[in-house]
């Protein structure tokens, strides 16, 4: 699996509720991942870890809850394309869908 970095993507299906979209109906959004590993780079970007926080175009923010079994950054599993990650603000998960194109961590 491509390990993903700060700036990579997520694709999913928010249910918090939305503008003339009640809670519990999905809205498809994209997230971008803006928090990372801070002193540790894959081509030049900082690397994606659990808990890495992204921002959505459908207005809500998400962390990612999955990752590598045997590669860790800062002590926390690696984020990669295919993990997941969720909606703070309520019910949604999304699946990874960017990352490097030369770095990646098969387990
Ligand atoms: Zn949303």
């Amino acid at each position: 699996m491509y390990v993903s970095r700060v700036s990579d993507l997520g694709s999913g299906v928010c249910l918090a509720g939305h503008p003339g979209v009640p809670v519990g109906v999905g809205v498809d959004y994209i997230t971008v991942h803006v928090s990372g590993a801070e002193t540790v780079f894959t081509n030049f970007l900082p690397q994606a870890i659990i808990g890495t926080i992204g921002t959505t175009d459908c207005g809500h923010t998400t962390t990612a809850v999955t990752g590598s079994d045997t590669v860790f950054a800062e002590y926390m599993p690696i984020h990669r394309i295919g993990d997941v990650g969720v909606i703070n603000e309520g019910n949604g998960e999304h699946v990874v869908i960017s990352g490097s194109d030369d770095v990646n961590n098969d387990d």
